[in-house]
C-alpha cells in the first residue's frame, strides 16, 4: 500500500482543486516559506479524521476551510481525497485503489466517503487499523513533535512502541468492548429492577 495522490479543494491555502501525485520515488515536497507544505501534511491528518484543530495548527476546525485572500472570497466547504494504492491488498477492502474523502462545511458538519460512498469516521479507523496510518498514530510527525517524543515519559514512549508493534489496535478494541460490556451491565441491572417491580 502506498499514498498515491492527494486532492485538495478549499482546504487551507488550496482554494482551487489541486492534485498532488505521489507516485513511488517521490520522497519530499519542497517550496518557499508559506507556500503550503505543512498544509499538505495537515490535509493528510485531517482527511484521516483528525478532530483536534490544534493538531492542524488552527484554533477552530473551520480554520481548515479556505478563508479568502485579497483576490478571492472565502469558501464554504473544504474537501480532501486521499488515494491509496491497495494493489497488494494491505487494506481489508476489495479495491486496488481506495479513495478516502472528508468534506467539511462551515456549519462544522463533516462527511466521510470511501470510494465515493458515504461512510463513518469509524470505518476509516477500521480500514486503516493494521497499516500504521491514521490519527493518533505516528506516521505523521509534525514540526516540534519530534522534541516532544524524545522528551516524553517512558510510559508514553511505550505507547509508541506498542503502536509500531501493532498492539495498540487490540488495546483500543478491548477498551471498546469493555465500554460495551459496561453498558450491557447497566441495561441488565435496569431489566432486573423492572422484573423485581413486576413480581
Ligand atoms: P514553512 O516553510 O514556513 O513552514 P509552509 O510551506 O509549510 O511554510 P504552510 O504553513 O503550509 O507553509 O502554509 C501557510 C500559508 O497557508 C499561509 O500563507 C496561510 O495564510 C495559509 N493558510 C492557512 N490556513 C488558511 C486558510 N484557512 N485559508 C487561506 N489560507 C490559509
Amino acid at each position: 500500500m502506498y499514498l498515491k495522490s492527494l486532492v485538495l479543494k478549499g482546504f487551507k491555502s488550496f482554494a482551487d482543486r489541486s492534485v498532488l501525485s505521489l507516485e513511488p520515488g517521490i520522497t519530499s515536497v519542497v517550496g518557499p516559506n508559506g507556500s503550503g507544505k505543512s498544509n499538505i501534511s495537515d490535509a493528510v491528518l485531517w482527511v484521516l479524521g483528525e478532530r483536534n484543530a490544534k493538531n492542524l495548527r488552527g484554533q477552530a476546525m473551520e480554520d481548515v476551510i479556505f478563508a479568502g485572500s485579497s483576490a478571492r472570497k472565502s469558501l464554504g466547504v473544504a474537501e480532501v481525497d486521499l488515494v491509496l494504492d491497495n494493489s497488494d491488498g494491505t487494506l481489508p477492502i476489495d479495491y486496488d485503489e481506495v479513495a478516502l474523502t472528508r468534506r467539511m462545511y462551515r456549519s462544522g458538519e463533516s462527511e466521510y466517503l470511501i470510494n465515493g460512498s458515504p461512510a463513518r469516521r469509524m470505518d476509516f479507523m477500521d480500514i486503516l487499523h493494521d497499516t500504521g496510518l491514521g490519527t493518533g498514530t505516528h506516521s505523521i510527525i509534525s514540526q516540534g513533535n519530534l522534541d516532544a517524543i524524545l522528551a516524553s515519559k517512558p510510559e508514553d514512549r511505550r505507547t509508541l512502541i506498542e503502536e509500531a508493534a501493532g498492539v495498540l489496535k487490540h488495546k483500543q478494541r478491548k477498551d471498546r468492548s469493555a465500554r460495551k460490556l459496561a453498558a450491557m451491565d447497566e441495561h441488565l441491572a435496569r431489566v432486573k429492577d423492572v422484573c423485581a417491580e413486576a413480581e
